[in-house]
């Protein structure tokens, strides 16, 4: 890859503050994009109205700023990039591509774990339907930056997945790949929750005959019962007052000990000043 045209991504859901996990993420990929001199977007994925946490949108960019984690150029926001969205539904649509699907949870989940396109070939189907996507790929395998090869479930991957849903909104995989297509997304760095839904979307960056960009999938933080940090498990919210802690504890997830001298150090630049070179040496 050309060093200089590396462009990254955090890209998180304005669902409620930050939390360890999402700073994980954000500082992964920021320390990603700095080692490879790129460019660091923010996307914030407001797709979904329901889930919208009011004042997130703020906070969560008040916490990137407070920890050092300046993004270059404006923030995107999916709630504005719908056209983006109807431009490849209706390229998928002239590709014949796309069919409606009246199927609801229970009915697929009475089938089995994945949906098998029972109403891929269905004359008429009654609305409300969701739109989905004649998945022509069954990705067995990426190959992750930090993990190496990964093995993904192909029947997961194969699935006809939902691009716009009985509600009317856009799908996650259709938006994010959209996304990343016009952001010029070069390597996505995301949480390893997502390796399933990366190896989803890598089958329509192929059907969309985009060239698929690469990939890195950080630790997960969890509770001690094994749940994953997350909005709805009500992970506690970052302390904005103590960002050189945070950072810290976040390299630390990353595997990276911070020297002492810099723990107490309040100074975020440089701190991440160190974490960059540090992040460097262990990925090569
Ligand atoms: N916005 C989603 C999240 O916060 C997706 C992130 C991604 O696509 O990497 O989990």
């Amino acid at each position: 890859m050309n060093q200089t045209s590396y462009v990254g991504r955090f890209a998180p859901s304005p669902s409620g503050p930050l939390h360890m996990g999402s700073l994980v993420t954000a500082l992964g990929s920021f320390l990603q994009a700095k080692v490879n001199n790129g460019k660091w977007l923010l996307r914030i994925d407001d797709i979904d109205p329901p889930r919208i946490q009011a004042g997130a949108i703020e906070n969560i960019q008040a916490t990137l700023i407070a920890h050092g984690l300046l993004w270059d150029s404006d923030a995107i926001f999916q709630s504005q990039n719908k056209l983006n969205y109807d431009t490849i539904l209706s390229q998928l649509h002239s590709q014949n591509l796309l069919y409606p699907c009246e199927c609801t949870r229970g009915q697929i989940k009475a089938k089995g774990e994945f949906y098998t396109g029972t109403c891929r070939d269905k004359a008429q189907v009654k609305p409300p339907f969701s739109l989905r996507i004649k998945n022509q790929f069954e990705i067995s395998q990426i190959n992750d930056r930090r993990l190496g090869t990964l093995k993904v479930n192909n029947q997961a991957t194969q699935e006809d997945f939902i691009v716009k849903r009985k509600d009317g909104l856009y799908a996650y995989h259709l938006a994010s790949v959209a996304d990343d297509i016009q952001m010029g997304i070069t390597e996505i760095v995301r949480g390893e929750d997502l390796i399933t839904a990366t190896a989803c979307q890598w089958a329509l960056f192929k059907t969309l005959g985009k060239p698929v960009p690469g990939c890195l999938h950080l630790p997960l933080v969890t509770f001690s019962d094994g749940r994953k940090f997350s909005k709805q498990n009500h992970a506690p919210s970052l302390d904005l007052d103590r960002p050189a802690k945070n950072l810290t504890e976040a390299l630390a997830y990353l595997n990276l000990t911070l020297p002492k001298a810099l723990q107490s150090n309040q100074q975020v630049d440089k701190i991440l000043a160190w974490a960059t070179q540090a992040w460097a040496d262990s990925l090569s």
